[in-house]
């Protein structure tokens, strides 16, 4: 909930708003004062210099120009060096086909706990059948058939 404006308040907001569009225009000119400058300043130079020298000027500025694409073109290149898939050699991790033998959740082979040479034993699992999880119950029809039947409504349940 906000309080009231009170006159004083108002009057300050009234002379911040103010103050702001008085120096934001002053900003705009100023800006535009400068921009005007530099065009005069180019002008100028480009007025007094010989055909030679803006032969050579505009050399060098297409030579920048050339320049600035050839290296945003390589970089470009070396981005998409760097997603090309082709490049890329593919990680398999394998199957994640080995059962716990306590809770029956499946796993990678390498996530078994190291020295289980002759069991798989894994920890992140039931930590090694110290957890163990009370069985699901049965659950109420028409759910149970749904889950167990044959029929095509089962299959696409
Ligand atoms: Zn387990």
């Amino acid at each position: 909930m906000t309080t009231p404006e009170t006159p004083r308040d108002r009057r300050n907001r009234l002379a911040r708003e103010s103050y702001a569009r008085r120096r934001s225009l002053l900003m705009a000119e100023q800006l535009e004062h400068r921009r005007a400058q530099q065009r005069e300043a180019y002008r100028l130079r480009t007025e007094a210099e010989s055909s030679q020298q803006t032969e050579h000027r505009r050399k060098n500025r297409r030579a920048a120009y050339v320049r600035h694409t050839q290296q945003r073109c390589a970089s470009n290149a070396a981005r998409i060096q760097i997603y090309d898939t082709t490049t890329v050699e593919r990680h398999h991790l394998g199957s994640m086909d080995v059962e716990c033998s306590h809770c029956c959740a499946m796993h990678w082979i390498e996530k078994k706990v190291s020295g289980s040479v002759f069991t798989t034993v894994f920890s992140t699992c039931c930590a090694n059948g110290k957890v163990q999880l009370p069985t699901i119950n049965q659950p109420p029809e028409p759910l149970l058939s749904l889950l167990t039947g044959e029929d095509s409504r089962s299959r696409n349940f």
